[in-house]
């Protein structure tokens, strides 16, 4: 898969389209991302008694819900804009580069 934790994406398509945000957590079996800021949810929490522990408060709880991850792609800093990747050998390392100006993105 081309995205990766971290990687600052842009939603491409469905209703979140041209939101942009880090990525912070990649579901693979279910080819689906959590990208910062995107896809908010609301969850209203029930006050929980989680043994012995501090009990989770009672409230509504907003969260990022899962994207499929073909709807985002990775954004190039120089070009400033969602672009496909390619690959680049260097060294015995495989590194992600930008198809339109040929930047390295990873760091
Ligand atoms: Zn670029």
């Amino acid at each position: 898969m081309a995205v990766r934790r971290g990687d600052l994406v842009e939603v491409v398509a469905g209703n979140q389209a041209g939101k942009r945000g880090q990525v912070l957590k990649i579901l693979r079996v279910r080819s689906q991302v959590v990208v910062q800021g995107v896809n908010m949810r609301k969850k209203h929490q029930k006050q929980q008694q989680t043994g012995g522990q501090r009990p989770l408060s009672a409230g509504i709880v907003e969260f990022e819900g899962p994207l499929h991850i073909s709807n985002v792609m990775v954004v190039c800093s120089k070009c400033d804009a969602a672009v496909r990747l390619g690959t680049q050998r260097e060294g015995g390392k495989v590194l992600r580069t930008c198809k339109k100006c040929n930047t390295v993105v990873d760091k």
